[in-house]
């Protein structure tokens, strides 16, 4: 049996798809990996905010003014705005903000 040239060509395309696949998920992974690193560090990664409403649902809200966000991931901290948010969502280890430290877990659970 002769592989056929064009399934071949076919198979290769096939492999050199899933190697691509594989490179961006491995690294997506390590993104992701990094990411929550800066939590087991201490440092918060600022995974969700909360922006201004008026009037406001949640208590951290009458803290804001309008177009200001406040991270709601445990650190507080006030962003000006969602491309400031966004900015250290992406790289939070640019600015690390320290996570209060929290009670420690029971022993045994
Ligand atoms: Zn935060």
């Amino acid at each position: 049996m002769y592989a056929d040239e064009n399934s071949s060509d076919e198979l290769e395309a096939i492999y050199a798809e899933r190697r691509d696949v594989d490179l961006e998920m491995a690294q997506m992974h390590a993104e992701a990996d990094a990411w929550h690193a800066v939590r087991d560090r201490g440092y918060c990664n600022h995974g969700s905010a909360l922006g201004y409403l008026n009037p406001p649902a949640f208590e951290a809200q009458k803290l804001l003014k309008p177009g200001q966000l406040i991270c709601n991931a445990g650190c507080g901290t006030i962003f000006a705005d969602d491309a400031d948010w966004y900015a250290q969502l992406d790289d939070p280890m640019a600015n690390p903000v320290p996570l209060p430290v929290r009670a420690p877990a029971p022993a045994g659970v």
